[in-house]
């Protein structure tokens, strides 16, 4: 880890979930990474990501997320003391947009995905080479910062292991910051289910061909989790380590959504939704019944990985979508 500065994420509370522990048959625990000043996970590698760019010369923090990625990206450049500028894409709720904004970024809208955005993002660091492109999801230093969450986990937990360990799917760097983190504290044979939605399964596909697919649309309402091509690294993961790759319909992720606010109080993106689903919609028990995972569970973790693209009204026209 990059040294010499204070770590930008925080320590999250690791709490047992009464109602998912009811649901489950065994202790349910919720890492609530929703509370990170960022509201998501994504402090934890983007943070680590910035930190080493500065210490390595860089002056100047590009990223090209309009999403949790570019929030963090300005709020580690505004920790850093560094400028920041994130190039977001047309699709970005302006909402967002203003968020970043407000963390003192220059926010420039162009094209109209990510694709797009990003390709001006690697324009820009081309012209400056004080600048350093961040890149959401890709890259050694995103995985290393992610593996500070099961490295707290297995403090949290007091000498006890997770027979399960449940997280969702976009681009695949929290995945690997999981697996690196699990292999960390020796627990590599603790299985990960990876949560994603129909209509962003880029994961599930390239697991199932055996190399990385490009989906040719993002069709769910779980943005977050809306990687076109998941990164090499997850997909070579998913040969080495038991990762169980499953893919529930937004419907679920929605409902995820609905009951950690009813009973946690946390409101969360429908991509941290689809995560707890694996709970609530009992996927976990459609593993035990395929053989995918042990009948009887002592214990089990859900990434709670949050979201800031997200407020009371949004979730019920998404509640309202579903017929909900
Ligand atoms: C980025 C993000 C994801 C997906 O993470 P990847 O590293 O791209 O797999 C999931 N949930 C939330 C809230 C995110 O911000």
């Amino acid at each position: 880890m990059a040294g010499s500065e204070p770590e930008l994420h925080i320590k999250t509370p690791l709490l047992e979930s009464i109602p998912m522990t009811k649901i489950a048959g065994c202790p349910v625990y919720i890492k609530c990474d929703n509370m990170q000043p960022t509201a998501s996970f994504k402090i934890r590698g983007i943070g680590n990501r910035c930190k080493k760019a500065l210490e390595a010369g860089y002056t100047r923090i590009i990223s090209s997320s309009g999403g949790n990625a570019g929030y963090a990206a300005a709020y580690a450049a505004r920790q850093l003391g560094m400028p920041a500028t994130v190039v977001v894409p047309e699709s970005t709720p302006k909402f967002m947009a203003d968020k970043i904004r407000d963390l003192g970024a220059n926010v420039i809208v162009h094209g109209k995905v990510w694709d797009y955005a990003n390709q001006h993002a690697l324009q820009l660091a081309e012209e400056d080479p004080s600048a350093v492109v961040i890149h959401p999801f890709d890259h050694p230093d995103v995985w290393e910062g992610h593996e500070t969450m099961i490295l707290e986990i297995q403090d949290q937990l007091h000498g006890k292991k997770p027979d399960v360990v449940v997280t969702c799917v976009g681009g695949g760097g929290l995945l690997c910051g999981v697996v690196q983190g699990l292999q960390r504290v020796g627990w590599s044979d603790v299985p990960v289910v990876a949560m994603e939605t129909f209509g962003a399964e880029s994961f599930n596909a390239a697991v199932k061909a055996g190399k990385l697919v490009t989906l040719p649309d993002i069709t769910s309402m779980c943005k977050c989790l809306g990687a076109l091509t998941v990164c090499e690294k997850s997909l070579e993961y998913s040969s080495k380590y038991p990762i169980i790759p499953c893919v529930v319909p937004d419907k679920d992720a929605i409902k995820g959504c609905l009951k950690l606010l009813d009973d946690h109080r946390i409101l969360v993106e429908p991509a941290c939704g689809a995560a707890a689903s694996a709970v609530y919609s009992d996927v976990l028990g459609e593993l035990k019944a395929e053989g995918k995972l042990p009948e009887k569970l002592g214990c089990v973790v859900v990434v709670v990985c949050g979201g800031g693209a997200i407020n009371l009204q949004q979730l019920l026209k998404f509640k309202e979508a579903c017929n909900l």
